[in-house]
């Protein structure tokens, strides 16, 4: 678009131009607008990103506009970009909207060339091994990132130069080393691109703008993107930033820092500081940092200005922000800071503490966490009773428990993943080429780097359990050996991300505290449960939709109580048919005569009442919605293979088969081509005499027999896959007529919906309410008919590659599709509720514990969802979130 705007000055602008500037542009403007030490420089937008990726040039205007704010930066640095005698150095840094740690590209000391460097070196005080340093940083950063020369080649190459002089450190080569490896980089460099290393300083400067812009399209970081679903078509920014050098001597450094703990959220001062040292080398964990405190001893003057700046940015921020900071000979510079991620435990504690402080409200805490951190608080920990043998400590960097067969890359990893192992990478340090590895592992274990490294915020990111700067850990390629102990692949390994600790073996697991508190078990002190009960409590008053659970015992009822369940959304009876019940539902099936029917049902009548009554008793008070039989009936009966098998064998060995015999019979006239769309449902009901009649005797006759104990049982008969009005009126006549004969005076009484589950129903809801109390959208045999899709058989066989042309996000089984499914559930609630205003709404599919869905089914005005016993906490959080957010969900 002609005229627009590209390139934003880091003072024209502000924490909430993150979609245009990119978190990290974004809040360099922020922090310059505070007055905090930030050097200066400029952001081009993630519109100009957009415009390059699309047509593969850069967009009308914005080389000039470049041009224009590199030299107000000039003007205000009182040097020129790569000048001979005195040149301005800049970083060019990528930048998104959402935080992508070390998915992208940076390109670091742009300017530096073999004029400059002399130049650079003068300007330093005659510091040659600073300058020479800083140039061979450049050419390796920028042939890696701009120009895709292979990254081992310069580290091999440093490798080499270091042996050569019997070195362990990069600190031990000197100016005259440095200068040599410069040389051969720039020969790696021209050997690579068939060109020599650009010398020209502006072209430097557009050449890595362009590929920092095509790093949006990097395989491992669209790989990211599909992980934490951030949408593909965002582009990144890039901050022009002007450099300022950590590498100058002892005096200097560079770190990153926590404002509070990201793994506990205990207030305090987290993080690690490197000294003599560039950005990037404390991420990578390429030398064995200190920690912040230490920084006192080391430079009390800029350690007292940090906390101060720290402290400042939390009260602006109001949360816990992570921060990116480089002195400089004594002076202390702001390189990033932003909203810092961190753990669901931490999470959780933080926003109560913050809430405690004063400094958010309730509503803002419970906006803060999410339903998926939640879950992850409910995983189980480790057992230690068994007093399993500790092998090494480390960091604990991203909580859980994981147990698994050692690997040692992330090729290994995928691989046994896929056999379906259960694996722990074992790395040194990870980096973003082991990303696949890390996302099929079931935990990572590293032994370098703490809890800002790339293999802490991934993990912390994914949810995977994770421990790093295991430093006792002597990786070696085929095996690790730790303190004597030998490990080789497929050596059972167990960590604990939460304290670090890393056992050998299997370790048993128990049950989370925050599981403990929802079970109402006595927990000891902790500042954990605290949290998660002012932050439920909250989540509690705030929201519209109830909160029933899927369960068909009276053993899930009363745990889902407990969570909180308030009801029962889906009792499914056909579970009620297995077991030893079998073969009464065989002579069901099988029966000829009317008697012989009779007698079946008869006897599963008590059976069904005695499940009831145990359902109804654990849910006291509350609605239990109980469906009719729903799956088609041949499910109950061995399969057609099995059966020919058995009649063959019998046959060939002269035995009696006659009673296989027949059942293959009824099996084979019973087979349908397509099951899920055959009969079932209420076309069971329809169609065998005698059968839904059983079932709905069995829920009255439970419920009055409470109700003579003094109970006051709440049932509602829900029909299944009824798709014309017709059929639900024909059932309902008959299920009245039952009731009313049992139920007589008792004060029972007995509501009769149906679900929502077959896409002609949804479109013709005005019709069916006439005939329902309420209504339950079966939203995972909605989504199966509406889009064609069999469940059972899509995920493996297509869906990945759905997931990868984005036809979908994430797959619509797992979250509600607002735009079809969901306009289906809409007319429904809609149409339905017009010719009857009192009629209930309620989901039962597994959508009702997707916290996504659950933003949805609030907006749309249900009355409540239902979800299985351990997902009920999650959807109780989530629907307060809907209702302070106006159904506006951000879970990441
Ligand atoms: P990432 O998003 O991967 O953290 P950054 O753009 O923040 O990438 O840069 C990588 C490293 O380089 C960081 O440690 C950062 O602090 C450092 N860095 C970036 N710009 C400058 C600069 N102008 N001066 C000094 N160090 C810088
Ligand atoms: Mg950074
Ligand atoms: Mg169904």
């Amino acid at each position: 678009m002609a005229g627009e705007k590209y390139v934003y000055d880091f003072s024209e602008g502000h924490r909430d131009l993150k979609e245009l500037l990119g978190g990290k542009g974004a809040n360099l403007a922020e922090m310059t607008r505070l007055g905090l030490p930030v050097p200066a420089g400029f952001t081009i937008t993630t519109r100009a990103c957009q415009a390059y990726l699309a047509t593969g040039a850069n967009p009308e205007g914005l080389i000039a506009e470049i041009d224009d704010h590199l030299a107000a930066l000039e003007r205000a640095m009182g040097r020129k970009l790569g000048d001979a005698g005195d040149p301005l150095l800049v970083s060019v840094r990528s930048g998104a909207a959402f935080s992508m740690p070390g998915m992208m590209e940076t390109v670091l000391n742009v300017g530096l060339t073999d004029a400059s460097v002399v130049g650079l070196a003068a300007q330093s005080g005659g510091n040659d091994r600073f300058a020479w340093d800083s140039y061979r940083r450049l050419i390796q950063m920028f042939g890696k990132t701009v120009c895709d020369v292979p990254g081992e080649e310069f580290s091999d190459a440093l490798e080499d130069a270091k042996k050569a002089k019997g070195a362990t450190d990069d600190l031990h080569l000197d100016a005259a080393d440095l200068k040599a490896l410069v040389e051969s980089f720039k020969r790696i460099f021209a050997k690579h691109t068939g060109y020599d290393f650009p010398q020209d300083p502006r072209e430097q400067l557009r050449l890595a703008t362009e590929a920092v812009f095509r790093s949006w399209n990097a395989e491992r970081a669209v790989l990211y993107r599909r992980q934490e679903r951030i949408p593909a078509d965002l582009g990144t920014a890039v901050n022009v930033c002007s450099m300022v050098f950590g590498n100058l001597g002892a005096d200097s450094g560079t770190g990153v820092a926590f404002t509070r703990d990201p793994a506990s959220g205990a207030q305090g001062i987290y993080g690690d500081y490197l000294s003599n040292a560039q950005g990037e080398d404390v991420v990578a964990g390429i030398r064995n940092t200190v920690p912040l405190e230490d920084l006192e001893k080391l430079d009390a003057k800029s350690y007292a200005e940090l906390l101060a700046i720290m402290a400042k940015l939390e009260g602006h921020y109001r949360d816990l922000c992570d921060i990116e900071f480089t002195i400089e000979r004594g002076k202390l510079w702001m390189l990033q800071t932003r909203v810092g991620k961190r753990t669901a435990a931490a999470a959780f504690r933080i926003a109560a503490q913050l809430v405690d402080e004063g400094m958010i409200s309730l509503d803002e805490a419970l906006r803060r966490v999410s339903g998926a951190q939640l879950a992850q608080l409910m995983f189980p920990r480790f057992d230690l009773s068994a007093d399993p043998t500790v092998l090494t400590k480390g960091i604990g960097a991203s909580p859980g428990a994981a147990s698994g067969k050692a690997v040692f890359t992330a090729e290994r990893a995928v691989e046994l993943a896929a056999e379906g192992e259960d694996v722990i990478l074992v790395r040194r340090e990870t980096n973003p080429e082991d990303l696949a590895g890390m996302i099929a592992a079931r935990g990572i274990l590293t032994a370098r780097g703490g809890k800002t490294s790339h293999a802490a915020v991934v993990a912390r990111g994914m949810g995977r359990t994770c421990v790093c700067g295991a430093d006792q850990l002597e990786i070696g390629r085929d095996r690790v050996t730790v303190n004597g102990q030998v490990i080789t692949e497929g050596n059972i390994v167990s960590i604990d991300g939460t304290t670090g600790r890393v056992y050998l073996g299997a370790v048993p697991v128990r049950p989370s505290e925050v599981v403990q508190y929802f079970e109402g078990d006595k927990v000891e002190e902790s500042t954990l449960v605290d949290a998660v009960h002012t932050i439920m409590s909250h989540a509690d008053a705030s929201r519209r939709l109830a909160v029933r659970t899927n369960a068909d015992t009276g053993e899930d009822a009363a745990r889902a109580r407990r969570f909180g369940a308030e009801g029962i959304g889906l009792c499914r009876t056909e579970h009620m048919f297995l077991g030893d019940r079998k073969e009464l539902v065989e002579r069901l099936i099988l029966s000829s005569t009317e008697d012989a029917r009779n007698d079946a049902l008869a006897a599963l009548l008590p059976l069904q009442k005695a499940d009831f009554v145990d359902l109804f008793r654990a849910m006291d008070n509350l609605p239990v919605t109980v469906r009719l039989i729903d799956p088609p009936l041949h499910e109950f009966l061995p399969s057609l293979e099995e059966l020919a098998v058995n009649v063959a064998v019998a046959r060939e060995r002269g035995e009696d088969h006659a009673e296989d015999e027949e059942l293959l019979d009824a099996v084979r006239r019973m087979h349908e081509q397509n099951p899920m769309l055959g009969l079932r449902g209420v076309r069971l009901g329809l169609v065998i005499p005698g059968l839904f009649a059983m079932q709905v005797r069995a829920i009255a006759e439970a419920a009055v027999q409470l109700a003579g104990e003094g109970l006051h049982p709440r049932p509602e008969i829900m029909v299944p896959l009824v798709g014309a009005v017709q059929e639900l009126e024909m059932v309902r006549q008959e299920c009245e007529q039952i009731v009313a004969e049992v139920v007589a005076d008792s004060g029972v009484e007995v509501l009769i919906g149906t679900m929502i589950e077959v896409p002609r129903a949804a479109l013709t809801a005005g019709q069916i309410a006439e005939a329902a109390d309420f209504f339950s959208f079966g939203t995972n045999d909605l989504t199966q008919m509406g889009w064609g899709f069999s469940r059972d058989d899509v995920e493996g066989a297509f869906f990945w590659r759905y997931l990868e042309l984005g036809i979908f996000g994430i797959s619509p089984f797992e979250s509600i599709d607002r735009d079809g499914v969901g306009r289906l559930i809409r007319i429904a609630a809609e149409e339905g509720r017009a010719v009857r205003p009192e009629l209930k709404l309620g989901v039962c599919g597994e959508h009702g514990g997707d916290p996504e869905s659950v933003h949805f089914f609030h907006e749309v005005g249900l009355d409540y969802v239902s979800c299985s016993p351990f997902r009920v906490p999650v959807a109780r959080l989530e629907a307060g979130r809907a209702a302070i957010t106006g159904g506006d969900s951000d879970s990441r």
